[in-house]
């Protein structure tokens, strides 16, 4: 693939991209870190569409590992592409499930037509995943997917998060 990966330190919200990802949870009615952030930036239309989802294809919720398009309301993007990371665990080898939501934000992404794409540090918040390791699976992950996306915007809250995602891109 041949799209062109970038890092970006701060708030994910502030983002201008195509298509802004979020780190949902499965219910997809809202959280907090990146999701509560995108919800009260993003405004109420957001939340509508995440509930008609949760009426229609999504009555379950959204597995972990998949990726489905909203609406982006107020924030400055055309998407948001809402995704389930896997809460980390140390008996249990979940990476597949991490690499799965870069992977099918991507799929989403190129079904939109979208040219850039920001994503969060997916899991890493509340969700555990230590930041060296999420950072190795988020850029292996799209560096071997085929996608029509040109720009992969890492945006990393802190500098300790900015400083893995660098030392992976190096
Ligand atoms: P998860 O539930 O998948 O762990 P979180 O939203 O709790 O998701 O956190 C994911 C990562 O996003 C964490 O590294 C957190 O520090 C970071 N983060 C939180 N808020 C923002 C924001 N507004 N913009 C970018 N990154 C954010």
């Amino acid at each position: 693939m041949s799209a062109t990966l970038t890092l970006v330190r701060g708030d994910i919200t502030r983002q201008s991209a195509d298509a802004i990802v979020n780190a949902a949870n499965s219910s997809l009615l809202g959280g907090g870190g990146v999701d509560g952030a995108i919800h009260r930036r993003g405004g109420p239309a957001i939340l509508e569409e995440c509930r008609r989802l949760r009426a229609s294809r999504y009555g379950g919720g959204l597995p972990t590992g998949r990726a489905v398009a909203t609406t982006a309301g107020d924030l400055d993007a055309r998407w948001v592409i809402h995704t389930v990371g896997p809460v980390f665990s140390r008996e249990e080898d979940r990476s597949a499930l991490l690499a799965s939501c870069y992977r099918e934000s991507l799929r989403v992404a190129d079904g939109l037509g979208a040219r850039t794409v920001a994503f969060p540090a997916v899991s890493t918040g509340v969700y555990g995943w230590p930041m060296e390791d999420a950072a190795r699976i988020a850029v292996e992950t799209v560096r071997g997917a085929e996608t029509a996306v040109e720009e992969i915007r890492f945006v990393l809250f802190d500098e300790q998060a900015y400083a893995a995602f660098a030392a992976r891109l190096r």
